[in-house]
């Protein structure tokens, strides 16, 4: 199988790239990855990742339920409990940042369709890109939505969306500073750019350890920490005006990391870590275990 291995940073360029840690994947394949750190930018990457062609097998567990709508189990009970909070969470937010109401928006990554739909239901005019066919079908079919390939980016209009939004979607993609450009393209020059992303500079992280849900290799190929995305944020000629925490990931990965330490008390330790994370998040959104960052053109 071809793997993606680097000798520098491809953020910085930086050659430094110091073992990080190494953790398994817990939700699909068993295998071990090593994380290494840019010593300079302090993006940190999964070393020996699956290239594009070969990643798709990594996504097939009934167990990885960020694009399924299945309800067993308590952690998924409470995923689509929190989710339904979330949308509107999000529209919030998304509103506020942009100032703007009934725009444009295209969510990367957008999965099944709920937030564009929850959108589009306000007025907005959406546009999804999702990789997984199924996924892509279920957005189409249940909510009337116009969700494509990553294909036809190139062939959108430049310049023509209010707001881009990746929903814990750019840490699993293959060559990043490529695709950030592409959708820099497509950016107004006064739109807005969201992205969440896990943070290794959490206080969950720092807990669990290498058994902490946030890194899910070989699915996640970059680690981000509120420094490592200032510093992409600056090469890309943006800026970070807003940071947000996301209340309810501290206890969705405390539960998903205690769960794969097979710790008997996993759900009371889990919550517990959890609000404990939350905690730290609510005095510092650089703390929180998902940051989500707003971005503008500089
Ligand atoms: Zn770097």
């Amino acid at each position: 199988m071809a793997v993606v291995y680097y000798s520098s940073c491809p953020v910085c360029q930086y050659t430094q790239l110091q073992p990080f840690v190494t953790s398994k994947d817990y939700a699909v394949s068993g295998e071990t990855y090593q994380i290494v750190r840019c010593e300079q930018c302090k993006t940190a990457l999964t070393q020996n990742s699956p290239d594009v062609a070969n990643i798709g097998q990594y996504y097939q567990a009934e167990s990885y339920i960020s694009h399924s709508n299945t309800r067993k189990g308590l952690i998924n009970n409470l995923y689509h409990i929190v989710r339904n909070y979330m949308l509107g969470r999000k529209k919030t937010l998304t509103e506020q940042v942009t100032a703007v109401k009934e725009g444009k928006l295209l969510d990367i990554g957008c999965g099944t369709g709920y937030f564009l739909d929850t959108m589009q239901q306000t007025g907005w005019q959406v546009q999804g890109i999702e990789v997984e066919e199924k996924a892509r079908n279920f957005a189409i079919q249940s909510f009337g939505l116009q969700v494509n390939s990553p294909e036809v980016l190139p062939t959108l209009q430049p310049e023509s969306f209010d707001v881009i939004t990746l929903w814990h979607v750019l840490e699993h993609l293959h060559n990043l500073n490529s695709y950030l450009n592409q959708l820099l393209q497509l950016l107004q020059p006064q739109g807005t750019l969201i992205i969440a992303v896990p943070n290794y500079d959490s206080y969950d992280a720092k807990h669990y350890g290498k058994e902490w849900a946030g890194w899910d290799v070989p699915r996640h190929l970059w680690h981000f920490c509120p420094t490592s995305i200032d510093i992409l944020a600056q090469r890309h000629e943006l800026r970070v005006v807003q940071r947000h925490l996301m209340p309810f990931d501290s206890f969705y990965v405390s539960l998903l990391s205690e769960k794969y330490k097979n710790n008997s008390w996993s759900i009371l330790s889990g919550f517990w870590h959890g609000a404990w994370s939350l905690l730290q998040a609510w005095q510092n959104p650089k703390k929180a275990s998902s940051v989500i960052y707003v971005l503008k053109k500089i």
